[in-house]
């Protein structure tokens, strides 16, 4: 399989759909990102890494750095984060209130902004220094020392993020935040600015689809069973509600991020990282879903 040419040929056919989604604006900051931007990263898991378009260009992560929070609390507390928070998809918005409501302040599942919080909150109970340790874990898994926080996404989110802080004090209000609402949002907002570009962030997925293995270092991350799990998640609830469309036309389990990223796996072959600004209704990347979409067709790999 000749993977360049694949990647070349996306990035030729995927140029009309660049203008066809909107570039959030909800968060100041990422209203200023150009929409036509393009970038796909191919990572294999016996090491080989194929790049197009502007894979070298960092940009904001935002919600896929839920994945990497997840992973760590998971090898944190293992199964009783399930009493905090579910695991089924939430079939409404990612920052809806209403389903806290009604649910008692048990968020659906880890990748919804509610469940994201309590996720975050687990690290701030564990770690001393929660934001310089999701730092190391990134740069670890990347094999990036640069990759940073970008401070001014951060404070432009926590400038104009009420409805995070009205979640957060809703979960607090159901007793499912053990630290105060400010700290769980300070550390929230700043893992969401995390900059990185699709090939830090093929590398850094590569564990998802290698048994839980870096090619970085030595050490396990996830064990096979939690890599399956993690995965699984990522199918079912990894981009936003129309996560059923997603797996229809990707076939791979994937976690989007509303700065127009996609990381996606595929076990045992590669991880791949595409980002295009313009977002979907649903908020994941327009381009970005077509390219993975075209991906999996012309390749004939998915899951499925
Ligand atoms: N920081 C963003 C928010 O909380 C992340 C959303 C996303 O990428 O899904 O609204």
């Amino acid at each position: 399989m000749n993977y360049q040419d694949i990647l070349n040929e996306i990035h030729e056919e995927i140029q009309p759909y660049l203008k066809l989604g909107k570039v959030a604006s909800y968060i100041p900051e990422l209203a200023n990102v150009p929409y036509e931007k393009f970038g796909m990263s191919l990572h294999t898991v016996d090491g080989k890494t194929h790049s197009v378009g502007n894979a070298y260009e960092n940009f904001s992560i935002q919600s896929i750095s839920k994945l990497f929070t997840l992973t760590l609390a998971k090898q944190l507390v293992g199964e009783k984060l399930w009493a905090r928070v579910g695991r089924e998809p939430s079939g409404n918005p990612f920052n809806s209130l209403v389903q806290l409501e009604y649910e008692n302040g048990i968020p659906r599942n880890p990748f919804i902004n509610a469940g994201a919080l309590v996720i975050t909150d687990v690290l701030i109970s564990n770690f001393d220094n929660p934001k310089d340790k999701i730092l190391d874990f990134i740069r670890l898994l990347s094999g990036n020392k640069d990759i940073n926080y970008d401070p001014d996404v951060a404070l432009s989110e926590n400038k104009t993020g009420y409805l995070n802080k009205a979640l957060a004090n809703f979960l607090k209000s159901f007793k499912n935040l053990d630290n105060e609402p400010e700290q769980v949002l300070d550390v929230y907002f700043n893992q969401c600015s995390l900059a990185m570009n699709c090939c830090d962030l093929a590398n850094s997925c590569i564990f998802l689809a290698n048994d839980g293995r870096s090619h970085h270092f030595d050490e396990v991350i996830t064990t096979e069973k939690q890599t399956k799990y993690i995965n699984s998640i990522l199918l079912t609830c990894g981009t936003y509600d129309s996560v059923g469309d997603f797996a229809y036309r990707v076939g791979l389990p994937g976690k989007s991020g509303v700065g127009g990223g996609i990381v996606a796996v595929m076990p045992d072959k590669f991880s791949i990282c595409v980002w295009s600004p313009g977002l979907n209704e649903s908020g994941n990347s327009l381009a970005g879903t077509k390219a993975l979409e075209l991906f999996t067709t012309m390749t004939g790999i998915s899951v499925f």
